[in-house]
């Protein structure tokens, strides 16, 4: 089993230490930690916010190995895709070498939903349809990617009470997301921050889109806390794990130098 989404010092919205993560990873009896700073060109009102110094970063990671040799340690991004932002991130991930990256969705339309400013407008099919949308215009043109992250973020921080992102209700938009993620050999990611309790409510993973994934030909889905503190490492990856077996999948997964490994669930 491996964290393959965490974040550190150094990305703006966390203070972990790498090597607190690393103890309390070996602590929690987990084999592997994937570090995943985030990237996201084009924040909205500062656009450098969201940012790291790459080599800085993986420079720390390397010297994490070296001290805890048991563990498995890996160099990964967040990577926050927006449509204006996929020249930009084309051109960084020609410069950089990572073990795995996320594709994550942050921003919509110049606007941060963390901070509740996107869905005024919109009820909570519009807002959720737009995000979707967005995600697949842009998996469609960037496909240097391994996972696509929290494809439910959008309901995370949502002031509506629906706060699940059904089959039933998003599947025309859902089902070429599935079909395009399976088709390109990419994978799906249950990202355990989501559900737990938020400003408005506790989100609601539809089972129905993994067992569609895996329908589709989806082989695996990854497991991230998405831990911007040392507590959160691996949270409620057991129940998870066992939510997968459920949906009919058989093996876990993580990446290293970009390429898939497949664990038993
Ligand atoms: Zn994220
Ligand atoms: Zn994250």
């Amino acid at each position: 089993m491996v964290d393959i989404h965490t974040h550190t010092h150094h990305s703006t919205d966390s203070r972990m230490a790498m090597d607190k993560a690393a103890e309390t990873i070996l602590e929690k009896k987990i084999s592997g930690i994937c570090f995943t700073d985030h990237y996201d060109f084009d924040a909205p009102h500062d656009a450098n916010l969201f940012t790291f110094d790459i080599e800085a970063q993986q420079k720390e990671i390397d010297a994490l190995q070296k001290n805890y040799p048991s563990l498995l340690v890996l160099k990964g991004v967040e990577i926050g895709i927006q449509p204006i932002s996929l020249d930009n991130i084309r051109e960084l991930m020609s410069k950089h070498s990572f073990d795995l990256v996320i594709a994550s969705m942050h921003f919509v339309r110049g606007t941060d939903p963390y901070h509740g400013n996107f869905y005024g407008p919109y009820n909570y099919k519009e807002a959720y349809s737009i995000y979707l949308e967005e995600i697949l215009y842009c998996i469609e043109r960037f496909r240097d990617y391994d996972i696509l992250g929290h494809f439910d973020y959008i309901a995370r921080y949502a002031p509506y009470p629906v706060q699940e992102i059904s089959m039933k209700t998003f599947g025309d938009i859902l089902e070429p997301i599935l079909q395009l993620l399976a088709e390109d050999g990419k994978t799906l990611e249950i990202n355990t921050k989501t559900y737990q309790q938020q400003k408005h409510g506790i989100p609601v993973l539809d089972l129905n889109v993994l067992r569609r994934f895996r329908e589709l030909g989806g082989e695996a889905v990854a497991l991230g806390s998405d831990a911007h503190k040392p507590e959160r490492l691996g949270e409620q990856f057991g129940y998870y794990t066992q939510v997968l077996k459920d949906c009919g999948f058989r093996y876990g997964i993580f990446y290293k130098e970009r390429k898939p490994q497949f664990f038993k669930l």
